[in-house]
This record gives C-alpha cells, structure tokens and sequence, in this order.
C-alpha cells in the first residue's frame, strides 16, 4: 500500500456492512491508520475516508464506507449501497447472532446493491473465545463462494491481508472514470433542482 497523493486511475466505493458492534469503525481506523487522507462526517450520517492503492502501476482511490451506527435500527439508507463495487461484510467470531445475521446483510446486499458487486467477509474477534464453530464458518463461506479472512483488528492480526483480498476483488473491475455531477432543472417555474450523481 502506497501513499500517493490526489491522482488514482480508479476510484472505488467499498461499503462495511454488519451488526453494530462488530468492529466496522474500529477496521476503518485501522486501516486509515495506514494511510490516511482525510475522514467526513455528512450530515446523511455516513463516515468515509480514502486510501491509495498502487499496484502494477495502476493507482486505486479506494473510498471506504461506514456508518454512524444506523445498522443498529436496521436503517441504513439506500444511497450507502449505491455505485458500491465491494460491500465488506463482517461478523464477530465470539457472537454466533452476528454469523446468523450474515443472512439478513446479503440480502441487504441483493436488495440495494449493483448486481455485480463483489463481496468479502471478515471474521472478526479472533482474540476473543470462539462463540461460532470455525469449520461451519468456512463450511458457509465456501458454500455461497464467499472470500473471507479471520481477523482481530485488536491484536491487529491479518490486517495486511485484507489489502490483498480487496486487491484481489477489485483488481479486473472495469470501472468508468469518475463523473462530474450534473445539475438538472426539474421545473422551469418551481426553481427546485437535484443533483444526479
Ligand atoms: P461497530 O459498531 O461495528 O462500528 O463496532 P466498533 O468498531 O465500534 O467496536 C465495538 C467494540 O468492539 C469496541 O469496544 C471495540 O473496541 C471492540 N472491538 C473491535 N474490534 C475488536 C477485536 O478485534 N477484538 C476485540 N476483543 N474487541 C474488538
Ligand atoms: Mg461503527
């Protein structure tokens, strides 16, 4: 992982998805910890913040999604999903709810998202005693095609190896060169306009 600064040949949208509690937000400060540009807090309750990836000379703006907790109202607006390319969907290794819930979250994902976005998991809490048995984590994962990595981003294990899988996810995406955004008016008298993203 490079630290370049504002030019990137592909820009993609990564979107955490989970449970609360979980350990999303403390990921994203992990791996901001690396290569941090800068964070947002929008007024839509989303936190985003970019890191540059470079690798076979081609450089990746990613944009990585979380949220401020909406998950947790199963609330999570439909714009977080839109023009996502990856949805990084996590459980936590000492909570079998949170493996369960896997279920609800790809439907989620089926519902809301492009139909060719790539997904990973990540199994989190490895730290902690196992509340989910590992063979039918990996029993599951392979049984709906799932990438996933056993992680502890509080022991900071296996950390790096989630840049390689979400190299290895984002690697042959054709993705179009970002767009400008396009102010449209809707009606001539009524001065109202929105903004196509
Ligand atoms: P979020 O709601 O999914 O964003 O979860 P947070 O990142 O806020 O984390 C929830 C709690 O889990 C916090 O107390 C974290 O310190 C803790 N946590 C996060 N990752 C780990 C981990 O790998 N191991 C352990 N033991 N605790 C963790
Ligand atoms: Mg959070």
């Amino acid at each position: 992982m490079n630290y370049i600064d504002q030019d990137y040949d592909k820009l993609i949208k990564i979107i955490i998805l989970g449970d609360s509690c979980i350990g999303k937000s403390s990921l994203c400060n992990s791996l901001s910890g690396i290569n941090f540009q800068h964070s947002y807090v929008s007024t839509l309750g989303v936190d985003f913040f970019c890191l540059y990836y470079k690798n076979n000379s081609k450089t990746f703006k990613l944009q990585i999604w979380d949220t401020a907790g909406q998950e947790r109202f199963n609330s999570i607006i439909s714009s977080y999903f839109r023009g996502a390319h990856l949805a990084i969907l996590m459980i936590d290794n000492s909570n079998y709810k949170s493996f369960i819930r896997m279920n609800y979250w790809l439907k989620q994902i089926d519902n809301y998202a492009k139909k060719d976005i790539k997904i990973m998991c990540l199994i989190n809490k490895t730290d902690l005693e196992a509340g989910i048995d590992r063979q039918e984590i990996i029993d599951k994962m392979n049984s709906i095609k799932l990438p996933f990595l056993f992680i502890s981003v509080k022991e900071n294990k296996n950390i790096n190896s989630i840049y390689d899988l979400i190299y290895s996810q984002i690697k042959d995406l054709p993705i179009e060169e970002p767009k400008k955004d396009k102010i449209i008016k809707v009606n001539k008298n009524d001065k109202k306009c929105c903004l196509i993203m």
